[in-house]
């Protein structure tokens, strides 16, 4: 529709408000055909995205600003459609009016400036490109130039050369953020000047408002401070094992880990460096890479292995069409988005995952993950369009991860052939609880203040002079870690995280990682499971599943509190379950740290130790950094005052 038909039919509608139709068959018949037009608007919008994600080229990026154009004209079109209509007031039942709620919220949609809506579709492009295109070339390593996956990956996580994960750590940073600090600041200004058309203060506010909460905010913090003291106890047990791995050298008197040395480029998951914290090394360690790979994996059979946990518990096999259709390898001759990522068509059978699939364990783990996602879009497409969501985002990811803790289980590695026996003793136990805890415990921080940056961002209380510092601020004060080579303004780090350009919010995965631990022990009460919890493997068992796709099927068609209470029989988040779930550890860590000073301080060094020079030689470094920031500042502000 044209802009000018648009604005003139939209004037129309404007005129009509004062008479409200109440025709209850009329309201029901305009739900089926939103329905109906919705699935086909989504399908294509969503194909346009793929096409443009799975091949990145400009004709492509074109075509998905134009759809981003034609989805905005849709939205507010059929909203103006359904505000035609008494639907506060009238009889229908309480779903049929969530219906109506939800068809009417325009979120960015209620901008009429197509000149807005193309400048933040194109923004999000071409951040999205700087991101997927980066390259670090480390020659003097011998590496030549590497892409994020697999090879900077790859480096983080296996190589043990201080310098050389600097090098790819520093490389990376400098080829994707710093080339965004001035798109990204543009990106933010679009959004908030859009989203306040929907009533909103700012696009934080408006991304909050999906979890249907007002307490959302303060309630996050609180489950942040009643898992801290895991952190903190895993925290100090990592930092002394890497000391005597590195040397107290390459670490700050402050009581933060250089961020390079956890085994991954942002160090949200810590579980690339078991070899270095491994609590027995003479116990069993669950590894499967190897046994994966002498069993003759290959990409195809992780996807089948994974879709029989699914259909063991009595969810839906993948489509015929998944099949054809995923992009399940990194095609050789062509750019794409290799952040693996799950997709709905909305055709209720149309799903696919999109991954640079190698074989290993960690990218088990993802497969399982993505098909997660794939199985609740499955379950919940008995729902019209507009309730085909999770029950708050934060749900879809927990669904995505909560096989997870099944699937890792001693038990179900047995099960599935790639371990030779169960171990049952005390050393092997706390191995494999180590091993969870590198990556659900070391997670919770990073899931948590990725956010609180962005919120800031968006409220302004973090403006563009100090997006690295605040950036630092929270990475030092939440996380524990500092930055191994002195960060600037030039910098803006923010954007070597995938959903900083991507423009995903994060604190779902915070949200995941509590309730997925909710689900779990929900599930294993259901089947009668009586052992400790970090055991419990649901595989093969259908009650299990009928009771996670009973609160799947819901989609977004309630409020997430009732499909909590569907499940756990509560209607809150609630940190206990993984506390309950790594209390052997905790306990077991305390008795190691004894010796240790738990914790770190609130603000980053303000020096960087380097291994290869003195102490003073490292403070002239950075004070010769600051000079340089000094006059590269005042060179930008005479350049803008001419
Ligand atoms: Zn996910």
């Amino acid at each position: 529709m044209s802009q000018f038909r648009l604005a003139f039919f939209l004037s129309i509608i404007r005129i009509c408000q004062c008479v409200l139709m109440t025709n209850m068959t009329d309201m029901r018949n305009f739900l089926k055909s939103y329905n109906t037009h919705a699935a086909n608007a989504n399908n294509e919008a969503v194909t346009i995205a793929w096409n443009y994600y799975t091949n990145i080229t400009k004709e492509n990026q074109a075509k998905m600003t134009e759809s981003d154009l034609d989805m905005a004209n849709f939205t507010k079109v059929w909203a103006a459609k359904a505000n035609q209509f008494d639907w506060k007031r009238s009889d229908l039942n309480a779903t049929e009016k969530r219906q109506f709620e939800k068809i009417t919220q325009l979120g960015f949609s209620s901008v009429n400036d197509t000149a807005k809506i193309e400048l933040k579709s194109n923004l999000e492009a071409e951040l999205t490109g700087i991101y997927s295109t980066g390259k670090v070339c480390l020659t003097e390593f011998g590496k030549g130039c590497l892409e994020l996956e697999p090879g900077l990956t790859d480096m983080m996580a296996n190589s043990r050369n201080p310098n050389e994960l600097l090098a790819a750590w520093k490389g990376w940073r400098d080829q994707t953020g710093k080339k965004m600090r001035t798109k990204y600041t543009e990106f933010v200004n679009v959004m908030n000047e859009m989203i306040k058309f929907s009533g909103f203060n700012d696009t934080g506010e408006y991304w909050r408002s999906w979890y249907e909460a007002s307490t959302f905010e303060s309630d996050v913090k609180k489950l942040y401070n009643e898992l801290l003291p895991l952190y903190e106890q895993l925290h100090a047990y990592v930092r002394h094992k890497l000391k005597n791995k590195y040397g107290t050298a390459l670490f700050p008197d402050t009581g933060h880990i250089p961020a390079h040395l956890l085994g991954n480029m942002w160090s949200q998951s810590w579980s690339n460096i078991y070899d270095l914290l491994t609590p027995y090394p003479n116990a069993i360690s669950v590894d499967i890479t190897q046994k994966m790979k002498d069993k003759g994996y290959n990409v195809t059979h992780m996807y089948r292995v994974a879709e029989e946990f699914f259909t063991s518990i009595g969810l839906d096999k993948m489509p015929t069409s998944f099949w054809n259709k995923s992009m399940l390898e990194k095609p050789a001759n062509r750019d794409v988005v290799c952040h693996a990522s799950a997709w709905d068509f909305y055709d209720g059978e149309d799903v696919r995952i999109k991954q640079c699939t190698s074989v290993t364990a960690d990218q088990f783990l993802t497969v399982h993950h993505e098909m997660g996602h794939l199985i609740y879009f499955l379950a919940y497409a008995i729902q019209p369009v507009i309730f085909r969501r999770g029950g708050n985002p934060g749900f879809h990811e927990g669904m995505a991860d909560i096989v997870s803790l099944s699937f890792q289980t001693p038990e179900h590695m047995h099960a599935i052939g790639l371990l030779d026996s169960i171990p049952n003793d005390k050393e092997s136990d706390i191995n494999f609880l180590m091993q969870m805890a590198l990556e659900k415990i070391a997670f919770l921080p990073f899931g948590y203040l990725i956010d609180q940056w962005r919120w800031s961002v968006f409220r302004r209380e973090t403006t563009p002079n100090n997006y690295n510092a605040n950036w630092w601020d929270l990475r030092c004060g939440y996380q524990g870690i500092s930055p191994p080579v002195q960060r600037t303004e030039q910098d803006f780090d923010p954007g070597a995280k995938y959903h900083i350009p991507g423009n995903t919010p994060y604190i779902r995965y915070f949200v995941s990682f509590v309730v997925q631990f909710q689900w779990h022990k929900a599930l294993c009460d259901e089947i009668g499971y009586k052992g400790q919890l970090h055991r419990c493997d649901i595989y093969k068992n259908k009650t299990a599943g009928a009771k996670l796709r009973n609160m799947l099927a819901l989609g977004s068609s309630k409020q997430w509190q009732d499909a909590m209470q569907v499940m756990t029989g509560g209607r809150n988040m609630s940190a206990l379950p993984i506390i309950q779930y790594f209390t052997p550890l905790i306990d077991w860590l305390k008795e190691q740290n004894k010796e240790e000073n738990i914790g770190w301080s609130a603000q980053c060094p303000s020096n960087i130790p380097s291994p290869d020079q003195t102490n003073n030689q490292a403070r002239l470094s950075v004070s010769t950094e600051t000079v340089c920031l000094i006059i590269v500042t005042l060179t930008n502000f005479l350049l803008m005052s001419m």
